[in-house]
């Protein structure tokens, strides 16, 4: 497919726009929860919509259903902090997400879980980062 194709699409398609870009966030921590790790299946605000948070990468990180649904409408870092599986190198990591510095919050992910520093690296190569930041 040739990229101006993609982006007239795009442009005329919306849902599609916000599919694919759904898809790259997940496809940044390999499909991983910023959290704690799991399974990411949804997409988080970080400031939640109801306090005025933006859907622009910088706002959203991939996260599972369940910290998603008990994260709710608290302010990120406080119930991060809250949790069992509270990691000090993931709250950096998703500091530098809501930074737009990606490309440290993968470093801390990766030094977060060095298990799946394989799959981590393997959807790094995968993302088109022009896409991307043209999107952000
Ligand atoms: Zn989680």
């Amino acid at each position: 497919m040739h990229i101006r194709d993609a982006v007239f699409l795009e442009d005329l398609c919306p849902k599609l726009r916000d599919r694919r870009w759904r898809k790259s966030l997940h496809e940044f921590t390999a499909k991983s929860c910023i959290y704690c790790g799991n399974n990411s299946e949804s997409i988080d605000h970080v400031v939640p919509r109801s306090k005025g948070g933006l859907s622009i990468t910088e706002n959203c990180v991939p996260a599972c259903l369940s910290c998603n649904g008990s994260k709710t409408d608290n302010e990120a870092f406080n119930w991060y902090r809250k949790q069992r599986f509270y990691d000090p190198r993931r709250s950096m990591a998703i500091k530098a997400w809501t930074e737009g510095d990606l490309r440290l919050a993968l470093r801390l992910l990766k030094w977060a879980q060095p298990k799946q520093k394989k799959s981590l690296e393997k959807s790094k190569s995968s993302v088109n980062e022009d896409y991307f930041w043209q999107t952000a």
